[in-house]
């Protein structure tokens, strides 16, 4: 894949122009990546916060290709290889109950949505301002943004949005009609803004005064991203539902919802083609394996960044980093791809990293050196 390819004129000519992008990334090892031109980056992107065991990690290729050449699909009507382990195996990092399967961050949410509805009988929803939920249909209805959510109304389902860390508001917004309140421990695409202290736990007793379930979202803080397998266990609550995607399966596509005691659907009431399929759970079982390996090493690398960067005053949520940047933020993170740096521009002008969870402490060196030069 040298120069020779022609891929912007055939992307231009025949996919939707729904995405913005200017480089072809084709091959990655660990936390470094190549692009077409041959050209060496350190991730932090990390393919939005899902590479977490880095770049074609031996034991994910491995668990991927043995599985391959015994069986890639057989849908959920048998009982799937590796299915029933993988689900213990997030019960057991989670502290809830039982699992259920998706293929995305989206679908999760929407399965979570679907489950507090039919378990509660009730019918409106509650998440937050600047929360980010995903693009299908039921998931983009408890999406704040509106530039993203408008132009696709109206979605069916009845959602208020309340101010991030604003218990006064959430009290106010939620009565005994409410199925669910939805939150980010950490809210990622809003550009890693970090909850007030205490505000998961007031959550949590604003939903138990009100028989409503609290559904949170780690679909990008959780699976060891912020230095526990969940981000709301640095606080001192759980959530009734978790709702997985990201980092689950190093790249391969993947999501789960896990509930508590109690919640769960019954007989033919959610179902999916392809979730929780052979190769999926294989690669998330090989992924749980690499990160139980290194998540204690979590915090120290977060502080490493926490140090390096301390004159930007980042948003350290284990490793995922933000930083306010405001209009600068495109050029920055231009400035440090030219230096071989990967890194994200969230909402609202905020840069935004999250390499993988085996990032080394001489590339972590590297990338504060660039990203420090890059801001100025
Ligand atoms: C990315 C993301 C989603 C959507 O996940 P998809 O796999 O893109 O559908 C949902 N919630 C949060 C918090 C996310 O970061």
């Amino acid at each position: 894949m040298k120069n020779s390819s022609n891929f912007r004129e055939l992307d231009a000519q025949y996919v939707m122009p729904a995405f913005t992008r200017d480089m072809m990334i084709t091959r990655g090892s660990g936390s470094l990546v190549w692009d077409s031109d041959g050209k060496e980056y350190i991730d932090c992107v990390a393919g939005i916060a899902v590479c977490s065991t880095g770049h074609c990690h031996p034991a994910v290729v491995k668990a991927i290709c043995d599985q391959a050449h015994d069986l890639i699909h057989c849908s959920n009507l048998y009982y799937v290889p590796h299915q029933a382990e993988l689900a213990k195996k997030l019960v057991e990092i989670s502290g809830l109950e039982k699992a259920f399967f998706s293929n995305s961050g989206a679908e999760a949410n929407d399965g979570a949505l679907k489950l507090a509805r039919v378990r509660t009988g009730r019918k409106k929803f509650v998440s937050f301002v600047h929360g980010f939920h995903g693009r299908t249909i039921g998931s983009l209805a408890v999406t704040h943004k509106p530039a993203i959510r408008e132009p696709f109304e109206p979605l069916g389902l009845e959602c208020s949005f309340v101010e991030y860390g604003d218990l006064g508001s959430l009290k106010k917004a939620v009565d005994d009609t409410t199925a669910a309140v939805l939150v980010e421990p950490v809210q990622g695409e809003a550009g890693v803004i970090l909850p007030p202290p205490g505000f998961l736990e007031g959550v949590r007793e604003v939903c138990d005064d009100h028989g409503t379930l609290m559904i949170a979202d780690e679909v990008q803080t959780g699976m060891g991203r912020t230095g526990k397998w969940f981000a709301y266990q640095h606080s001192h609550v759980t959530p009734d539902i978790v709702t997985i995607a990201k980092g689950i399966a190093s790249g391969f596509p993947m999501g789960a919802l896990v509930a508590r005691q109690g919640l769960e659907f019954q007989k033919s009431e959610h179902g999916s083609t392809f979730a929780g399929g052979p190769l999926a759970c294989a690669a998330a079982l090989a992924t749980i394996g690499v990160i139980e390996e290194v998540l204690s090493s979590i915090p120290v690398k977060a502080e490493r960044f926490r140090k390096g960067l301390s004159r930007h005053n980042p948003r350290v949520a284990g490793l995922l980093i933000g930083m306010t940047t405001g209009d600068r933020c495109v050029s920055i993170r231009d400035n440090c791809a030219g230096q071989g740096v990967l890194v994200n521009c969230a909402a609202d002008g905020n840069l935004r990293l999250m390499p993988p969870l085996v990032i080394s402490d001489r590339e972590i060196d590297r990338v504060i050196e660039v990203v420090n030069e890059a801001i100025g």
